[in-house]
């Protein structure tokens, strides 16, 4: 079953960033208010995720991790179904696998905070009372340090902290009403207070993508039967270099799609000058019978009902934003 965890963390668990992103997927999920992320070494040597979630319950915290000793994978023979199943429900065991966690967790009508470590082999220790405020902590250290053929593929410490900061960034622009924390080697990077109006929501994207975004972004935000459009586009002219710069979401997720891209670039596409990108912050909605965002969970693909008309919304949107005034 260790090796079988290890084996699923291969799918999904690449870098530092890819545990950033599960350990806060899940104190979202937990309905937490407040998320602080503390990393040292770009994550490589630790990765704490701290929230003020629902916390999980004593009798819950080992079954946690260890779902797949539980139920799902019996043995090497089930490895095909990990593969397919991709990682869901496997979080906290995957990283388990590939590191040394330490989880500790209160929930709201518990009288005292558990703490569990999971040792080498992934055997876990018997939990044990432990102080800590209700929620949860998920402690990550030593990334890789029992699979060195993993290990090797990590870039510096630098570029790993770069993919877990636009992690982080991904998804405070999508929770403006959660605060979040951000510090790397004793440094803070982002002290994100709860977004309660627009206003609130401005300073958080000029915190994250600078003044000149923020001063030169265009709101909008519009609707048609069963879609809405609504966020911020930079004419280009106007703007720097912007490669990173780019977050569109279906539904709240982040997703990286062709027809998405295609839409967006093409109503930007008389302003594009040489070397140029479109810099945009865009949030669209559908109904969610009209959308299959598992299409491909790690590459951030998903699939509309309605593929053109999803894509002519987005491209006649904001083709009239960005025209307007200019022409
Ligand atoms: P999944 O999120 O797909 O259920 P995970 O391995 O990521 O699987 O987490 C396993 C379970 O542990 C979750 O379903 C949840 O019950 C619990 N859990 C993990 N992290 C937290 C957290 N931060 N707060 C509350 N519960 C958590
Ligand atoms: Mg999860």
């Amino acid at each position: 079953s260790h090796l079988v965890n290890q084996i699923a963390a291969g799918e999904v668990v690449e870098r530092p960033a890819s545990v950033a992103k599960e350990l806060i997927e899940n104190s979202l999920d937990a309905e937490c208010t407040r998320v602080e992320i503390d990393v040292e070494r770009g994550g490589i040597k630790r990765l704490r995720v701290r929230d003020d979630g629902r916390g999980i319950p004593p009798d819950q915290l080992v079954l946690a991790l260890s779902r797949h000793a539980t139920s799902k994978v019996a043995d090497l023979s089930d490895l095909e179904a990990v593969a397919t199943l991709g990682f869901r429900g496997e979080a906290l065991p995957s990283i388990a696998s590939v590191s040394r966690l330490r989880l500790i967790s209160r929930s709201r009508d518990a009288p005292t905070a558990l703490e569990v470590t999971v040792g080498s082999d992934g055997v876990l220790e018997e939990p044990r009372p432990a102080a800590h405020p209700p929620g949860t902590s998920v402690d990550v250290q030593d990334l890789f340090y029992n699979t060195p053929a993993r290990r090797k593929f990590l870039r510096t410490e630098k570029t790993e902290f770069g993919h877990l900061e636009q992690v982080v960034r991904r998804i405070a622009l999508a929770r403006p009403e959660i605060a979040f924390q951000l510090r790397h080697d004793g440094r803070t990077l982002y002290d994100l207070p709860a977004a309660a109006d627009a206003a609130g929501q401005r300073a958080r994207l000029e915190t994250l993508l600078g003044t000149p975004f923020a001063e030169q972004a265009l709101t909008l935000d519009e609707e048609a039967v069963d879609l809405r459009l609504w966020g911020w586009v930079v004419r280009p002219a106007f703007s720097r270099s912007q490669a990173d710069q780019q977050f569109f979401y279906v539904n709240g997720r982040m997703v990286r799609d062709k027809l998405v891209s295609h839409a967006v670039r093409q109503s930007f596409s008389d302003l594009l000058h040489h070397g140029r990108h479109p810099a945009y912050v865009l949030f669209l909605e559908l109904p969610a019978r009209t959308v299959d965002c598992n299409v491909h969970p790690s590459k951030h693909e998903v699939r509309f009902r309605e593929g053109r008309q999803v894509h002519d919304f987005i491209f006649r949107v904001l083709q009239r934003r960005l025209s307007a005034g200019v022409l």
